[in-house]
């Protein structure tokens, strides 16, 4: 199937699951309508009944009263009725140019299945994919994975004369490793692509102290706040940019890989954004390095001449806010000696907003008790150093990181 049918298919598949979804509600709401009048009439007729049955003589405020309620909800209950009626017409005209893929795809995991399938076979040409696609926004936190999967993305994209609808965006969570806007500007500037800087008012800090909780693994609004929200408007406005008179086809670049985690070896290389696709645009996720294990990102690095941040040589694995609450234990304390070494006011700073909330950073560890820990191991084992390139050493050898460091400085 060419690039273009498997997209319009997955697009019908979408709104015809999108229409079937709306027009069982609407059979739901209606049958919920239906019954609410039958109890309501129910009523009514008990009432009228005993009224008859006292030859019209219990007017008594009691039976009047409950007459006048029962009425009153049988009215609501016929209202209620015709709204439903309504909606339900509304969603059978909707359904209806949707009856030949509802018929070939009868029910939601069939619809599911086929998406998933098409979705797999698009992403084997990634090239035929990019100049299928109307937009490439590649998502930097300008950590490894996602220089990686920009390179990847820029070479499919050249390989498909397309570099001119590649944007970057980055989410700045006002939390990071000094340097890291910056070093994602650079990275963006390598190959020329634009570069959005994205920013939600207060960042972690404002989020967690108007919240008054730290958010965990659970409640990570964080991510959805910081990062997964405020790409949206960007990609609305590039889309409006274009002027197309038809439903635009946006690529959003994620660095996801697999071997990161459980939750993230679910992941598929290639996926149907639903919260960000309208009747204006089809936005996939592309997860172009989900099959990279973390060494065969090093070597991408290393071989490709990729800039790093040196925050993974201190041993840290994560370019990440920080203080992550996600991050365990050790790492949480290696990052307060990193900032001890740097001389960055941020244990402090995280600290006095732990007391002044009065919620624990995580639930089995508070920042106070990073701290001391992080305070002891610098004194029993001195300040953590490190040199550049000890991330290539600790991963592919010291030869690979001299190679990087000589070329990097060329
Ligand atoms: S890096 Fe960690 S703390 Fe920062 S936004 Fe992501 S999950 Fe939240």
């Amino acid at each position: 199937m060419k690039t273009y049918n498997a997209l319009r298919t997955i697009e019908l598949i979408r709104c015809a699951s999108k229409a079937a979804g709306a027009h069982r509600a609407a059979q739901q709401a209606f049958r919920q309508a239906h019954d609410e009048h039958s109890t309501t009439q129910t009523q009514l007729t008990h009432w009228r009944d005993h009224i008859n049955a006292t030859g019209g003589n219990d007017r008594a405020p009691p039976t009047h009263s409950a007459l006048l309620a029962a009425e009153h909800e049988h009215q609501e209950a016929e209202h209620k009725v015709r709204k439903a009626e309504a909606r339900l017409q509304r969603t059978s005209a909707m359904l209806r140019p949707h009856r030949p893929v509802l018929n070939r795809y009868s029910n939601e995991r069939r619809r599911r299945r086929a998406t998933t399938l098409l979705l797999d076979r698009l992403a084997d040409h990634p090239v035929d994919l990019i100049r299928a696609a109307d937009l490439v926004t590649i998502l930097t936190s300008a950590g490894k994975d996602s220089i990686v999967a920009m390179h990847r993305t820029v070479a499919a994209a050249e390989a498909a004369g397309c570099l001119h609808k590649v944007r970057v965006v980055h989410c700045d969570t006002g939390a990071e490793w000094p340097g890291v806007r910056e070093l994602a500007r650079r990275q963006a500037e390598r190959y020329g692509i634009p570069f959005l800087v994205v920013a939600d008012e207060g960042g972690l800090l404002g989020m967690v102290e108007n919240r008054r909780l730290w958010p965990d693994a659970q409640r990570r609004l964080c991510t959805s706040k910081l990062k997964r929200d405020p790409t949206g408007p960007a990609i609305t406005k590039w889309v409006a940019e274009l002027g197309l008179a038809r439903q635009a086809v946006v690529l959003n670049v994620m660095g996801v890989r697999g071997a990161e985690s459980p939750s993230r070896a679910l992941k598929t290389r290639l996926a149907l954004d639903t919260r960000k696709t309208s009747a204006n645009r089809l936005v996939l996720t592309w997860n172009c390095i989900h099959e990279l294990s973390e060494q065969e990102v090093w070597r991408e690095i290393a071989s490709n001449g990729l800039e790093y941040h040196p925050i993974y040589d201190t041993g840290l694995p994560r370019l990440s806010c920080v203080y992550c609450v996600l991050a365990g234990t050790d790492w949480l304390i290696l990052a307060t000696r990193v900032c001890f070494a740097l001389e960055l006011p941020l244990p402090e700073i995280y600290a006095a907003l732990e007391r002044r909330i009065g919620h624990s950073f995580k639930q089995d560890v508070s920042l106070n008790a990073i701290i001391a820990a992080a305070r002891m191991l610098d004194a029993l084992d001195g300040t953590v150093t490190w040199r550049r390139g000890d991330a290539l050493r600790r991963h592919l050898g010291p030869a690979a990181a001299e190679q990087y460091l000589a070329a990097l400085t060329h």
